[in-house]
């Protein structure tokens, strides 16, 4: 099953930006209190409320003083404002800085006069404070049916709540055109929102099933379910990881995932980890390496939103008036100042700049007040004695945050960022099939563990493209391999599991057509023999094996090719004969050994006395072998001085003798050997030498 997480998901920046004021005024004396929830999300506001920053629906009944006000994101009428301050509250301010922008158009247009649309619920608490900001002259319009009842207007003006759905408000606009007699459009749904809506959109295409995670209370979270529906995918609005049912999930292989503008990363990462826990209870334990996939941890921590340089307020048709004045201040500049806002917070990449380097940590200036901290064991992927092996002062480097200590250091990471590189880069190359190197470390109960950066999985199965006997023989070994499985969020196992097999599959056939181009018969090659077998040996000829049968192996009759070849001998081979159509290769060794006769002429004259040994007794001779595979003759006339009735009255067969060769005839292939002559010669040398020794004694 494979969990995709949308590219846009989970908190925007003004959720964040009064997430962190709030945080700021729960570490402060007194106590605090937001009008209405912070964000529409109740585990964000019970968060709070655990933290002594509760919310209330009025002011009247803070009974507490001092106590401080903090205005949610939604923001609210002026008039609210200044009623708290006159009742002595402390004011902090967290309207999101586009929502103000509204506040800011309302207000100029309410000074020219024009009436004022808002697009969007008469109820949520955004719309209740523009048209605190809009005076008289406003009305709210839910749908382009709502547009009817109103009157016709002279002058009118069009703003959207922030996280409205994008057609409808064109729709609107269209509409409104029709009643007005003027009509200024301004298109102020929030990028965050529209983002949101289109990686969802995108993600629906691509699944089975999407979870829109968010509280039911939440606008932009009940417009992004309502945007995946219209997809036809089927659907499902949950606020939190238990609310899953594993019905749903049944015969279902891909899975979106997506959140609202007001979900914490926290029930972002608790769904995916649940997704992975159904995952793993699903699948049997031996599986667990395979087909899974989820999205990269990364992604559920940041969910930055990048925000588009385009200006955010509508083209508008030629009769309506597009209100982008010089010198105001777009949407999509105060989107991009707005993701400078915030201080790194946990999980976020930043850079830093190396300002000291210590045996076991390195100290980063990563702006503002802080200093961040990165100890040895996160500075690298790979074991490093010393900080100092990898940066030195003045290196730019980027870093992950851990976390922040109560004296304002923030703990940081270079590893996690460089994993997150790594994964990013064996990720792609997992998508796009991509050949990667690495090196095999050590071996594991069923297969290989290989060195990719990190550390990878490679199954027995996938280490050739057949059965292999001896795994060790692999380690130390930098090879190929392909990514077969991925998977970022695995807890169990490897994250990524490998093969050789194609790869050695498609090597083994480059190497095979170059072996059948280049082939002859009559050449000699070096081979190797992979396998014994009664009638021969299978060579492997660097690609392709060829059969060396057993009576091609040498001169003389082999009985077993074991009794002198090896397995894994190299050898040089002779190419006998090739059948190209049925790819069979036969070879010969003996093709390139001397013959027996060979070696005979090379080593024996005529008239040497030689010793050999009786092979074989006929009625005419005895058959005398002198050399592997060459027999002589001794004629039965040639066996003593005497006259001879039957050979075997002289010699035995396997009865080792001197003869004397009388003659070699290399085109017959016969020789002739005489056992007298070399007795005789023999008994003379005996007297010379006796005779020689009396003369010498005298
Ligand atoms: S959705 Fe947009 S307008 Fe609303 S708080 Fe987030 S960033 Fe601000």
């Amino acid at each position: 099953m494979y969990v995709l997480l949308a590219r846009n998901a989970g908190f925007c920046a003004g959720v964040k930006k009064a997430v962190k004021i709030a945080e700021e005024a729960a570490g402060e004396p007194g106590k605090w209190f937001t009008l209405g929830p912070l964000v529409h999300n109740d585990e964000v506001v019970d968060y709070f409320r655990k933290k002594g920053v509760e919310p209330v629906d009025i002011l009247g009944r803070i009974r507490e003083q001092p106590a401080g006000i903090i205005i949610r994101s939604h923001g609210t009428s002026p008039e609210l404002i200044n009623k708290a301050r006159e009742q002595g509250f402390e004011v902090r301010d967290a309207t999101c800085v586009l929502v103000k922008k509204i506040h800011e158009i309302v207000t100029r247009l309410r000074g020219e006069d024009y009436d004022i649309v808002v697009f969007g619920d008469a109820k949520h608490p955004e719309v209740e404070g523009i048209l605190g900001w809009c005076g008289r002259r406003a009305s709210v319009v839910a749908s382009t049916d709502e547009v009817c009842g109103l009157p016709v207007l002279q002058k009118a003006a069009l703003v959207s709540q922030t996280t409205k759905d994008q057609k409808e408000f064109l729709e609107v606009a269209e509409a409104l055109r029709n009643k007005c007699r003027e009509l200024k459009v301004f298109n102020t749904i929030c990028s965050a929102t529209r983002n949101r809506q289109e990686a969802a959109q995108d993600l629906c295409w691509e699944v089975d099933l999407m979870l829109v995670i968010g509280d039911r209370k939440s606008s932009n979270t009940r417009t992004l379910s309502k945007e995946c529906q219209n997809t036809g995918v089927r659907t499902f609005q949950i606020q939190k990881a238990s609310e899953i049912k594993p019905e749903w999930l049944d015969g279902v292989s891909k899975i979106g995932i997506t959140a609202g503008a007001s979900t914490p990363d926290w029930i972002i990462k608790e769904v995916l980890d649940r997704m992975t826990l159904y995952e793993e209870e699903k699948m049997p334990e031996e599986n667990q390496e395979t087909n899974q996939e989820t999205m990269p941890e990364e992604n559920q921590e940041t969910n930055q939103e990048t925000m588009p340089e385009e200006n955010q307020e509508t083209n508008q048709e030629p009769d309506v008036q597009e209100e982008t004045p010089a010198n105001e201040e777009s949407f999509a500049k105060l989107e991009a100042e707005m993701a400078d806002f915030a201080s790194p917070s946990k999980g976020d990449v930043i850079k830093g700049k190396v300002i000291q380097v210590l045996d076991d940590e390195v100290m980063v200036d990563v702006g503002g007040k802080s200093e961040g901290i990165i100890p040895l064991r996160e500075m690298s992927l790979q074991d490093i004695d010393s900080a100092k092996e990898l940066v030195e002062v003045g290196d730019e480097i980027e870093v992950m945050v851990l976390k922040w200590d109560d004296d304002g250091t923030i703990l940081l990471s270079k590893k996690k960022v460089d994993a997150k590189i790594l994964l990013d880069e064996l990720e792609e190359s997992f998508k796009d099939g991509k050949v990667i190197q690495g090196t095999v470390t050590g071996s594991v109960k069923g297969g290989l563990l290989v060195d990719v950066g990190i550390v990878a999985f490679l199954p027995a199965s996938h280490v050739e493209d057949g059965y292999v006997k001896n795994l060790d023989e692999y380690i130390n070994r930098d090879l190929s391999f392909k990514i077969i499985e991925f998977n970022r969020n695995k807890r169990r196992g490897s994250q990524v599991v490998l093969s050789r097999k194609e790869l050695v599959a498609e090597e083994k056939a480059k190497q095979k057509k170059l072996f059948w181009e280049e082939i002859e018969e009559g050449q000699v090659r070096k081979g190797r023999i992979k396998r014994l077998v009664d009638y021969g040996a299978f060579i492997d000829l660097g690609g392709y094996e060829g059969l060396l049968h057993v009576s091609e192996i040498a001169h003389t009759r082999i009985e077993q090719p074991s009794d002198v070849l090896q397995e894994g001998e190299e050898l040089d081979v002779y190419i006998l004969a090739l059948d190209r159509e049925k790819e069979r290769v036969s070879l010969s060794r003996k093709k390139l050994l001397k013959s027996p006769w060979e070696i005979v002429i090379e080593k024996f004259q005529e008239g040497d006395i030689i010793e050999g040994t009786v092979v074989r007794i006929a009625p005419f001779g005895a058959f005398v072998e002198i050399e592997a595979g060459v027999d002589g003759l001794v004629h039965i006339s040639q066996l003593a001085n005497h006259r001879v009735e039957k050979p075997e009255d002289v010699v035995q067969v396997n009865e080792k003798i001197k003869i004397k060769i009388l003659s070699i005839d290399p085109e017959e292939k016969r020789i002739g050997l005489s056992l007298k002559e070399a007795q005789n010669e023999l008994e003379n040398q005996e007297i010379e030498e006796y005779m020689e020794n009396q003369e010498e004694n005298d």
